[in-house]
């Protein structure tokens, strides 16, 4: 049992690396995701500039169209002044002209302003678009630079993920069944050292009785509390000796 008990904690050490490389891999490195969140930002920023943007142009678009009509009816008052007879109605030709024309000049100054609107927005559009361009080209940097060293972890896994399957070969089958089975429940720590008296896997006190059977090490042994595999911390003292016989 007790040699059984050495190659399951030995196995142990390796899952648990298996599982830590693992997390490293699982877990996205802290600058990224800052990077990330200030890209999402600046993509948010630029969004918001470019509608902005198409506001003006709408605008400029809407005025230009008012423009067009008052020219067009400009055209029309004039065309209509060789055809007046009285005077009247030339007088209320020309007032409606002048309307027009002072409706002209507003709608004028109203492009103006659109393009000196969108001339701004335009910029603003530029400056996040380089923003953002940037913070893409870092954030594909990050993931390659991050990319080269997982793939260092990731041939390191394939590595322990062989050495546990060479080591699992010594374990008895049963016993490696129940190890996997709490190994799920306990997060990762399946087997625990129990030293006076205490396990620890869950710090909580074995009762004497249960202790000194423990201490024999003759047999399969659970903590009483967390259901965890128990064995002697001693047994690992001894570990190489070859002192069996117990
Ligand atoms: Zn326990």
């Amino acid at each position: 049992m007790k040699e059984q008990l050495l190659n399951l904690i030995k196995l142990q050490e390796v899952d648990l690396q298996i599982s830590k490389i693992t997390r490293e891999l699982e877990t996205e490195p802290e600058a990224i995701q800052e990077l990330r969140a200030e890209l999402q930002k600046a993509q948010q920023g630029l969004e918001t500039a470019q509608s902005e943007l198409s506001v003006r142009e709408k605008i400029k678009k809407e005025a230009e169209f008012e423009l067009q009509s008052c020219e067009d009816r400009i055209k029309k008052s004039k065309q209509k002044m060789a055809e007046v007879k009285t005077n009247k109605e030339y007088q209320a030709i020309l007032t409606e002209i002048d309307s027009l024309e002072a409706m002209k000049s507003e709608w004028e100054e109203k492009i103006i302003v659109a393009m000196d609107e969108i001339e701004k927005a335009k910029q603003v559009v530029a400056e996040k678009e380089k923003v953002v361009k940037e913070l893409e080209k870092r954030l594909k940097e990050a993931r390659q630079r991050l990319e080269q060293s997982f793939s260092h972890f990731k041939k390191e896994l394939v590595e322990l993920r062989h050495k546990r399957e060479e080591m699992a070969k010594d374990v008895d089958k049963e016993l490696l069944k129940r190890y996997d089975f709490i190994r799920l429940r306990r997060n990762g720590r399946a087997i625990v050292a129990v030293d006076a008296e205490v396990c620890e896997g869950c710090n909580m006190r074995i009762p004497p009785q249960k202790y000194n059977e423990l201490l024999k090490s003759d047999k399969l042994m659970t903590c009483p509390t967390c259901q965890r595999i128990i064995y002697w911390k001693g047994i690992l003292e001894n570990n190489g000796n070859k002192e069996e016989g117990e």
